[in-house]
């Protein structure tokens, strides 16, 4: 996945968990504002009813029952008196109104209001009787009990004023207009809602803060990630200090065999330990981000660099304490650019990924320093894999046979099959091609194709009644990290319905441990289908021997480097050659030397008691038509 398309997704994530989280917080809050303001308001209405009932109480208290039942009307001096009384309490604490009420046998009447703006008169039946008496539920004088209630608009407390004779003459009543609460409680709900607003904030910038830290790093390993390893090298690139760095851009070889021996949550658990292991021998302003997968980017001071990939190098992660009984050895790659002063963090991330694809491409150096050549076989290898594609489907690859010699009888005895890019008159040699397709991934589907053409060959030189030899065909190493290798081999043979003697699977050896199990797993596979496999280039790898001793493959490559040292008349070699030969004799394998061209390496073979070899000295790799041929001419003379 690119850097690009990671971040697109972290941010996606995280505006998702921000809103989220805001979403909650302000449910949460108004949940608990709505509460508080309930609360709240109740309070204050209990507080005003208990306030007007002492009022009510007091002004009960200070009017005279026995006056009070001498009244008749408005003109009475009686009824100035308590008006005179009750407008002590007028527009104090919450009161709007006070006011006293008469009994007149069933009826309760109004007889002052202190409000005396709009008092009604005395001796009028209270027009909102009704009103009243519901309001009081009908039996409030005769309780004797201070009681209060709400009553439209309104808050009312009423307490019976006595006569001497302990009879109630009537209800003092005391109102507060509940506009006054309701304007206390929105200035509550503003205070609330501004406090709402203030936790908001304070949990927006929580959030945002978390975020910042967040965004910077690797979610798996918590070391930086690409976006904040390149702005922290623009921040040195200003401060002018870059280019006292070197940018190392490193990636573990084969972890994803790694990642298919112990699975991909353990695959991540030794990420982080990887992780950690490679900060911890970071100093302080040095610098470390994963860029994805098993990619770290490296910002370290220049002259640090081979001490931090020798140290990283002989790094062993031990994985028992996850219930693995393993130490893992963990091989780099790595591509090394060199900032110099007029390169932004952009540039010399770009040349140091230059460098690793180059690294990639060249299997003897996992070590690649940045050289500007290298930016012309980028280009090379980018019009390779763009071109790649087209031409394997209009048929460009074609398929060249290298006859196999039996040198005792001289005869034809096998062939292996190489691939040719024929572009109008040029004819592109592999190695030319199959390294930049191998760092891309894609030579796997030209194996396939040169597979199934030698299958199909072989069908045809059958209806032709040629006999055809067996065949070998090159799979890249690559093939062993799918688990679906050998099942895809016998597919096609099945396909076409091949003797399985008839075909040979060459694999180069592999590059020490990595791969060493699906290896021996793919060979026993093909052992059991009866289809021939072959170690390829033998001697150039490094656990050549017991790479013999575990794998039983039928035929083993012996790679033309060991010719090639032979011309130098090295006896040692000679005797290496001919030991390695015999080994390869004694465990029953079949041994084929790769590269003859002489007729001195020839007479030395075949003293050397190697039944097989494959060189220019017999044939060099031969188009299918002339190959045919060959094949109806087995003989060399
Ligand atoms: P290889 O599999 O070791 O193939 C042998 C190479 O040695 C061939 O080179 C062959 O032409 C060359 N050779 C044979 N006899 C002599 C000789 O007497 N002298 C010299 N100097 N060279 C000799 P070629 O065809 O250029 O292939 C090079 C490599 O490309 C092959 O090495 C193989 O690793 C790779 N290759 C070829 N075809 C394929 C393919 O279809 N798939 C994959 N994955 N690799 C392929
Ligand atoms: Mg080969
Ligand atoms: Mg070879």
């Amino acid at each position: 996945m690119t850097a690009k398309k990671q971040t697109d997704k972290r941010s996606r994530l995280k505006s998702r968990v921000t809103v989220n989280i805001l979403i909650t917080a302000l449910i949460s809050f108004s949940i608990m504002g709505i509460f508080i303001c309930k609360t709240i308001s109740y309070d204050i209405t209990e507080q005003v009813k208990e306030n007007l009932k002492d009022i009510a109480v007091i002004a009960a208290g200070d009017i005279d029952g026995d006056t009070m039942n001498s009244i008749d009307s408005e003109s009475d001096p009686e009824y100035a008196v308590i008006l005179d009384t009750l407008r002590k309490y007028e527009k104090t604490n919450c009161v709007d109104y006070i006011y006293t009420m008469k009994m007149q046998g069933d009826n309760l009447v109004f007889v002052v209001d202190a409000d005396y703006d709009s008092h009604a008169p005395y001796g009028t039946a209270y027009k909102m009787l009704d009103e009243i008496r519901m309001a009081l539920n009908g039996s409030v004088t005769a309780d004797k009990t201070v009681s209060s209630d709400e009553w439209n608009k309104y808050i009312s407390a009423y307490a019976p004023v006595y006569a001497s004779d302990g009879s109630v003459a009537g209800i003092v009543g005391v109102d507060t207009f509940t506009d006054s609460i309701d304007h206390d409680m929105e200035i509550i709900r503003l205070h609330i809602i501004c406090l709402i607003a203030l936790f908001l904030c304070i949990c927006l910038g929580l959030i945002f803060g978390f975020w910042a830290d967040i965004s910077k790093r690797d979610m798996l390993t918590g070391v930086m990630n690409y976006d904040s390893l390149v702005e922290q090298g623009d921040r040195l690139h200003k401060k002018k200090v870059l280019h006292e760095y070197s940018v190392i851009q490193l990636n573990i070889r084969n972890f994803k065999y790694i990642n298919s021996e112990i699975g991909t949550s353990l695959g991540d658990v030794f990420l982080v330990l990887y992780a950690n292991i490679l900060s911890g021998y970071l100093g302080r302003d040095e610098y470390c981000a994963r860029t994805g997968s098993d990619n770290f980017i490296i910002l370290i001071r220049k002259g640090r660099e081979e001490d931090l990939i020798e140290k990283m190098s002989e790094t062993w992660i031990d994985m028992s304490a996850y219930n693995v009984e393993k130490t893992i050895q963990v091989p780099l790659r790595c591509g090394i650019y060199d900032i110099t002063e007029k390169d932004t963090m952009q540039d010399s991330v770009n040349y140091s990924s230059v460098a690793l694809k180059h690294s990639r491409s060249d299997n003897s150096n996992y070590i690649t320093r940045f050289e500007s050549s290298m930016l012309d076989s980028l280009v090379s290898d980018n019009k390779i894999i763009a071109e790649f594609r087209n031409a394997l489907s209009s048929g460009e690859f074609q398929v060249y046979y290298q006859p196999k010699v039996n040198i005792s009888t001289n005869e034809l005895c096998g062939a292996e099959a190489l691939v040719r890019w024929i572009k109008g008159d040029e004819v592109i040699p592999p190695n030319e091609f199959i390294p930049a397709l191998e760092a891309e991934g894609l030579v796997t589907e030209l194996d396939f194709y040169v597979f199934e053409t030698v299958c199909r060959h072989i069908c045809a030189w059958e209806d032709k009644k040629i006999k055809p030899v067996t065949i070998s065909s090159n799979f890249s190493k690559l093939h062993l990290a799918n688990p679906n290798f050998a099942d895809s081999v016998l597919t096609i043979t099945n396909k076409y319905g091949i003797a399985p003697e008839l075909l040979e699977i060459e694999l180069t050896e592999s590059s020490g441990y990595a791969n060493y199990d699906a290896l021996t797993s793919f060979v026993r596979k093909m052992n059991q289908a009866k289809i021939h496999t072959s170690i390829d280039d033998f001697g150039t790898g490094y656990s050549s021997l017991s790479m013999l001793k575990d794998i039983s493959v039928d035929v083993v490559k012996i790679d033309k480097s060991f010719l090639d040292k032979k011309e130098g008349d090295d006896s040692h070699q000679e005797k290496m050659l001919e030991n390695v030969i015999r080994m390869i004799n004694d465990l029953d394998r079949t041994v084929i030397c790769e590269g003859i061209e002489n007729e001195s390496q020839l007479s030395f073979l075949r003293n050397a008691d190697c039944s097989v070899v494959q060189g220019y000295y017999f044939d060099k790799p031969l188009p299918h038509d002339e190959f045919e041929k060959r094949l109806q001419n087995p003989h060399y003379s």
